[in-house]
């Protein structure tokens, strides 16, 4: 059976792209100074320079951007983190992309198999989707957004 695949959190990614493009987070912009959000603030505009009266529109975010920091996680973190402690822990790699064009700096977990070994500070990534993790009771697979090297064909 083919899971069905689920955001995370509703509405701050698309897994089908404006225009084909694929896989790209949404956030917000402010139509009365053109400031930018995500996770997307649909509320007010949290600019306080803003001139104010702008109306918050969806937008897709670059696709690539190009790595400020990262680290990996090897051990597992202490409550109120929620993870069965039966199962064994499995390392993860977080990353901090600034966006091309946003030049907003987003958080994520890289494509499975990238570790911190394959990351420099300034590399450029692309941002795909990815499974953070699969009920078998329900038939549902936790989409989510992740980074890889640009250019990969993971
Ligand atoms: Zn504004």
């Amino acid at each position: 059976m083919e899971s069905a695949r689920t955001p995370v959190v509703s509405g701050w990614f698309t897994e089908d792209g404006p225009d084909g493009a694929g896989f790209r987070l949404l956030g917000t912009r402010c139509s009365a100074c053109a400031a930018v959000f995500f996770p997307r603030e649909d509320a007010y505009c949290r600019n306080p320079h803003c001139p104010g009266d702008g109306l918050l529109a969806e937008v897709p975010l670059s696709p690539r951007g190009r790595v400020w920091s990262f680290t990996d996680g090897r051990y597992r973190p202490p409550a109120p983190y929620v993870s069965d402690p039966d199962a064994p822990w499995e390392p993860y790699t977080l990353v901090a992309v600034e966006l091309e064009a946003e030049g907003m700096v987003v958080l994520g977990q890289t494509v499975p198999g990238v570790t911190v070994a394959d990351l420099a500070v300034g590399m450029e990534v692309e941002v795909v989707g990815g499974v953070l993790n699969e009920d078998p009771q329900t038939g549902t697979a936790w989409t989510t957004w992740r980074f890889r090297p640009a250019g990969g064909s993971a």
